[in-house]
């Protein structure tokens, strides 16, 4: 099962695609996560990708694309995965579709978590408090959720146009939403 997570920032897309990526054997393939591993690691991948998540840009798709390409070719990729934060950009959406089309796969299922704004920018102000991230300050916040929106927010409806989409209320508890997501897969 090839799984795509979408949502703004905020959504709980991290939380859900770890609880879900559990419950269906595949491995949780986080962008955000691994270019912060990069950013701890102090590699020029996470030198290069700090100046963009700091001001809440995408990191360019050549940067980006390149590090997908190498953790989806990973042998414990080959029964399927769950993709979290990857594609972001229509450019993205063709540049997976190519990868994994080399191997003569392709995405099974595209899960939209849908969540009220207000709702996520007080999540997100909340989390700042605890979670050290540099990019959860108020502005940059504001940003990341204008990026998603002009950039990201599209990709709903190519993926709608191929019969990919399943829409799924983010809002409630997090079991609950776990257990819709899972219902939509199922
Ligand atoms: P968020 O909660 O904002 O969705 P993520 O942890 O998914 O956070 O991503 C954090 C940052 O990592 C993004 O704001 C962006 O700079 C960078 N990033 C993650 N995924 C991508 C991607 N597919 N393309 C470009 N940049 C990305």
């Amino acid at each position: 099962m090839r799984v795509v997570f979408m949502g703004p920032p905020g959504a709980g897309k991290g939380t859900q695609a770890q609880l879900v990526s559990t419950a269906l054997g595949v491995p949780h393939i986080s962008t955000g996560d691994l270019f912060r591993a990069n950013v701890g690691g102090g590699t020029a991948l996470g030198i290069e990708a700090k100046r963009y998540m700091d001001a809440g840009e995408y990191v360019p798709d050549s940067v980006t694309n390149e590090m997908v390409r190498d953790r989806i070719a990973n042998a414990d990729c080959a029964a399927g995965f769950l993709l979290d934060g990857y594609p972001r950009t229509v450019e993205q959406v063709a540049e997976l579709d190519a990868m994994l089309a080399e191997s003569g796969q392709q995405i099974d299922r595209v899960v939209e978590l849908t969540v009220v704004t207000d709702e996520v920018v007080g999540r997100l102000l909340l989390r700042a408090q605890t979670s050290g991230r540099s990019d959860d300050t108020e502005e940059v916040i504001r940003r990341r959720l204008e990026v998603y929106a002009e950039q990201t927010a599209p990709l709903t409806a190519v993926y709608r146009d191929r019969g990919l989409l399943v829409q799924v209320d983010g809002m409630g508890e997090i079991d609950e939403v776990s257990a819709r997501v899972l219902a939509a897969l199922r």
